[in-house]
């Protein structure tokens, strides 16, 4: 494989993928690389595309599995600092693809702008966060989304409304592209006020936080009208256990991988899950988390 000298020293092989993975588990990326600007970025998926070779993007690795047979292709991750980038304009927030979303609500709350708390707490990235409608407490990212900027896999850069990026129930028509940033539609608030919703908020919200746990995921979306939580433990699923992983006991709608666990046990794990709920209520939980 032949690399343009402009991006070749980017290029990292058999990189291990697990380290940026909530779940701390998986196989290797063919190609990896982390571009250090916006111009490195779009020579990688330029080049990629002449080459026929697949782009996949890394936010902050909260919402995904890598297979143990890893990833045939370039993985791009949007960590570097011109890629998470964020500023306001009167009622406007715009961030970077990578910026993870913690550095988001706190950079809206202290310019005054309401509308983004609601994701205080949800880990990962502006990315990673549009690609699945993340959200809480009944509002997502989209419903604030005024403008997203994408990067084609043919190297074009263009601006899409939130209308076109079709926002559903933890979903949207994002994702075959890179999201390179966006732009949100805010209120202006009184500052004090806001900032104390915040703290409320980050208290309930760590509340129901499993303490000592690192290895995690979130692997369904809420089927509507009953949370995940709650139909796993009335069914009494919680705690079910594959292999190395298992759901929490405590919160059920949760992923708690061990120090053995492997890509394979969580997909059984997920399927087994899944199955059981659908033979005793008849609910098809569809998958929160994107498989490589
Ligand atoms: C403990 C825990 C709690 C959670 N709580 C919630 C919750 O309350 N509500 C909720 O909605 N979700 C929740 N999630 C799920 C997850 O945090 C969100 O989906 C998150 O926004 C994913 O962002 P990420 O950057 O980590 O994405 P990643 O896991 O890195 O990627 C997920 C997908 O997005 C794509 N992607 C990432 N960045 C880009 C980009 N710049 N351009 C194009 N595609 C991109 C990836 O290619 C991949 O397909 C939770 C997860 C965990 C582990």
């Amino acid at each position: 494989m032949q690399f343009p000298d402009s991006i070749a020293h980017l290029i990292q092989f058999d990189y291990p993928l697990a380290q940026h993975l909530w779940l701390g588990i998986g196989g290797p990326a063919r190609y990896y690389a982390e571009p250090t600007s916006r111009s490195e970025l779009i020579e990688l998926v330029r080049w990629a595309s002449q080459e026929g070779v697949p782009v996949r993007v890394l936010g902050g690795g909260s919402n995904l599995i890598a297979r143990e047979s890893g990833v045939d292709g370039l993985v791009i991750s949007m960590a570097a600092g011109p890629l998470c980038e964020l500023s306001t304009d009167a009622n406007r927030l715009t961030a970077g693809g990578g910026a993870k979303l913690s550095h988001v609500v706190t950079h809206a709350v202290s310019a005054a702008l309401a509308g983004l708390e609601h994701l205080l707490g949800i880990p990962g990235t502006v990315g990673g966060a549009l690609v699945s409608n993340a959200g809480a407490g009944g509002r997502d990212i989209g419903s604030v989304t005024e403008k997203i900027e994408i990067l084609s896999r043919d190297g074009s850069v263009k601006s899409i409304g939130s209308d076109e990026a079709q926002f559903s129930h933890r979903r949207s028509d994002l994702g075959g592209d890179v999201i390179l940033s966006a732009t949100f539609r805010l209120e202006k608030s009184d500052l004090e006020s806001l900032t104390k919703r915040m703290q409320k908020l980050w208290i309930i919200r760590n509340s129901s936080q499993l303490p000592g746990v690192s290895k995690i995921a979130m692997p369904f979306v809420d089927p509507g009208g009953v949370t995940t939580q709650r139909l796993l433990a009335d069914i009494g699923l919680a705690g079910t256990r594959e292999g190395g992983v298992s759901l929490s006991a405590e919160q059920p709608n949760l992923l708690v991988a061990t120090e053995t666990a492997t890509s394979n046990d969580c997909l059984r794990l997920i399927e087994r899950v899944r199955q059981q709920v659908l033979l005793q209520t008849g609910i098809d939980l569809q998958s929160n988390l994107q498989i490589w």
